[in-house]
């Protein structure tokens, strides 16, 4: 057998197993402890300080210098006492992983030294930003940038090894002051939001002082063996399988979901789940996905800055404790082809300081009322801006779920349940109808606080093809990719319903002047809502080309291709969106699109040398062995005086081999030439053109072929470890 898959193979055989002890008894002894939160802050600030400090998070304000003074002397007390030497501002730029630069504590000074970690340290640091992504905002030689500490996420220890480092979670911006990472834009959009949303919340209760986004997502991964991740240089390079020919068994016998979770990934999952559980990310469901080998992840949901954190924190730590119990662990969109790819559902809400969830029907005819306002709103929003939240989503992994028939399609619509629908109808003919002169009647008299828990009950998610779904009391956006950064969806889907809440509140103010009640004001501009928007509500078959002709009809985009979907980024009507509601200036749109239009092209750049490699140097030579082995073969019988008859299929196989190995070849050197071509060109958005309707379907030409070869090809000669292995070895 061919050495490195033999190897591969037989490393998995002999893996022993791990043991993974709880550090204590129950989870509530150790949760949290690796983060610098309330508990840390009381004991470790003077109480003063502490004050101060919590009211700044509390209310989103600067911290002032001698607070900073204080808390920097707290933090670094506590973190040594966790054993950590080094410090570092930890921030999500624009590549999509996180970022680190470390600085040990320790200061020599004379002889000797001291530790040491100042308000300064602590508040700012300038790492060298020339080699993150800037999309030409930044040129390289003013290539300054800086960090600033964000006292809205705790800080927490990571350790690595032996090694623990302080790290301070913090946002990144250019000198000139451009945003240059995620977090900047959604603590801006949690603002705009946070205000819209408490103005709308007022009408209903005048308590109401902030409105929080929260956020819970449903991490999906793969697990494969490292030793078959290491012999599969495409996983290596672009982290999904560039060939391979599908397992006779796929998911086809559905026995993987939520079936029993394997000894070996429980004990992977048990040991990330207490790495995540100290830094506080409050992990609840693990589960066996539909897939072979496909699991899922979930927390109980968040404030969204905390929950995008903690999402990028735990996909590193999932990275690295994988490594430690020798998986590896894949977090591309589509790793395997045949059967399902991974995504992250996105669950979105809005919560009020009074601890009203905003989308959760209430059990008095005004909260319900008040549930409405914010359920139709958020319907609005996205009716006008799908284009634009379809954009939130477009990369290179992604567009082989969202463009290519798998779940959710290209296509933005909202599944609202048939019985809500019912309700937003009779709304919408109801106000025509009554004559509203009493305000507490109205609402009684549209029986929506009778209907409303019924239609609840119904709304259990039963949908599940559609890509942004009511689930009872949040909306899920689905069509979030498993690798992303959940902050730019976040942004986006914020910023969307923020200004549709102004849009609402001002025509609601405008009929509440010319004299009409709150609440028939507030149902007359619903109503008018409602019916603006009903093109995006669809409750059937999402996957079914009829859905696609009649999305189509009704003006709903259907961009499949990734550069196609970010072109909605730099459209007018965006670019009024998001300056008008302060979140990303034109220029920081601009640059955003290049950089996603450049990301795009450098991964599947990657991905056709990686295929043109593994083809020429791994595939051909095995094919050209077996082709030598049938040679010989036939050669042989032809000798000896056998029935031509009795070998022709024989000599077929190796026609079909050399036609396999020639045309593959071909394509490859003209897919070299297209990406010689493409790179000359000085446009990111042509240059993703070509990659996207040249380069790509070439690459699935060469897949075609390569894995018919292996469905021919001798076995032990095969040099990639297989579907059947990688996807059935547990
Ligand atoms: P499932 O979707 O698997 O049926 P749930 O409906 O209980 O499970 O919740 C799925 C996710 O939705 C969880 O991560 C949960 O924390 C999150 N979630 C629940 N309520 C809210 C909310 N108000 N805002 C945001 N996320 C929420
Ligand atoms: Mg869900």
């Amino acid at each position: 057998m061919s050495k490195t898959r033999f190897n591969a193979l037989s490393a998995f055989a002999s893996r022993p197993k791990l043991n993974v002890e709880l550090p204590s008894e129950k989870i509530s002894d150790f949760f949290a402890t690796a983060v610098f939160g309330d508990k840390q802050m009381r004991e470790y600030l003077p109480s003063d300080a502490y004050k101060k400090l919590a009211a700044c998070i509390r209310d989103g304000k600067k911290v002032d210098r001698d607070i900073a003074d204080q808390v920097a002397t707290a933090m670094k007390a506590w973190a040594m006492k966790q054993g950590a030497t080094h410090y570092t501002h930890w921030f999500q730029p624009l590549t999509g992983t996180t970022a680190e630069k470390h600085d040990s504590f320790f200061m020599p000074k004379g002889g000797g030294g001291v530790e040491e970690f100042s308000a300064e340290s602590l508040a700012q640091q300038e790492p060298d930003a020339s080699s993150f992504p800037s999309g030409g905002i930044r040129a390289t030689f003013e290539a300054r940038g800086y960090t600033a500490w964000d006292a809205t996420s705790p800080a927490f220890i990571m350790t690595v090894g032996n090694g623990k480092t302080l790290c301070i979670p913090t946002i990144f911006i250019s000198y000139t002051g451009e945003t240059l990472d995620f977090k900047v834009p959604l603590l801006k959009s949690i603002q705009a939001l946070d205000h819209a949303a408490t103005e709308v919340a007022r009408y209903f209760d005048r308590d109401v002082k902030h409105v929080s986004t929260t956020l819970g997502w449903e991490q999906e991964y793969f697990l494969v063996d490292s030793a078959m991740y290491y012999a599969r240089p495409d996983l290596v390079m672009s982290g999904r399988t560039l060939l391979g020919r599908r397992s006779p068994k796929g998911q086809q016998l559905e026995d993987h979901y939520f079936g029993a979770i394997p000894e070996r990934v429980y004990a992977y999952m048990r040991d990330f789940e207490i790495e995540c559980l100290k830094l506080g990310i409050p992990v609840r469901t693990r589960h066996n996905e539909v897939a072979p080998s496909q699991f899922e992840c979930a927390p109980m949901f968040e404030e969204a800055n905390l929950a995008v954190d903690h999402n990028s924190l735990l996909m590193d730590v999932m990275d690295r404790v994988s490594s430690k119990h020798k998986l590896k662990v894949l977090f591309h969109e589509k790793p395997f082809a045949g059967i399902n790819g991974s995504g992250k559902h996105n669950n979105w809400s809005m919560g009020t300081d009074t601890g009203i969830n905003l989308l959760s029907p209430g059990k008095t005819p005004r909260t319900n009322l008040q549930f409405l306002t914010f359920f139709i709103n958020t319907i609005a929003a996205v009716n006008r801006h799908e284009e634009v939240l379809r954009a939130s989503v477009a990369t290179h992994g992604n567009e082989h779920r969202l463009g290519a028939n798998e779940a959710p399609p290209a296509i933005i619509s909202i599944f609202a349940g048939s019985y809500l629908k019912e309700v937003l109808e009779m709304i919408e003919k109801r106000v025509d109808e009554d004559k509203f002169d009493e305000q507490d009647n109205i609402t009684l008299r549209l029986d929506i606080h009778n209907r409303i828990p019924d239609i609840m009950l119904d709304n259990t998610d039963r949908n599940r093809t559609s890509p942004f779904a009511f689930t009872g009391n949040k909306f899920e956006f689905r069509a979030v990719g498993s690798s992303a950064n959940c902050a730019l969806p976040m942004t986006v889907l914020n910023t969307m319903v923020a200004e549709q809440l102004m849009l609402f509140k001002a025509e609601v103010d405008e009929y509440i002047k010319g004299g009409d009640y709150k609440d028939v004001a507030i149902l007359k501009v619903l109503r008018k809502t409602i019916k603006d928007a009903k093109r995006i509500l669809f409750e059937g078959d999402n996957y079914s080309d009829d859905w696609a002709k009649e999305a189509k009809k009704r003006g709903l985009s259907n961009n499949k291709s990734a550069p196609v979907a970010l072109d909605a980024f730099v459209s007018d009507k965006s670019i009024k969106l998001f300056e008008s509601m302060g979140i990303y200036s034109h220029r920081e749109l601009e640059a955003r699109y290049e950089i996603a239009l450049e990301n795009y092209v450098k991964a599947i750049q990657i991905e056709s040398r990686a295929l043109s490699e593994i083809i020429t140097n791994q595939i051909v030579p095995a094919c050209i062995e077996y082709q030598n082995k049938l040679i010989t073969n036939i050669r042989g019988l032809k000798e000896v005086g056998i029935d031509a008859k009795l070998y022709d299929t024989q000599v077929n196989l190796l026609k079909q081999l050399s036609e396999g190995i020639d045309k593959m070849l071909k394509i490859d050197k003209q897919m070299l030439d297209l990406r010689i071509k493409a790179n000359e060109m000085s446009s990111a958005r042509k240059q993703a053109a070509v990659y996207s309707d040249k380069v790509k379907p070439m690459m699935d030409e060469i897949r075609e072929i390569a894995d018919n070869l292996e469905g021919i090809v001798d076995d032990d000669l095969w040099p990639l470890p297989k579907y059947r292995e990688m996807l059935f070895s547990k």
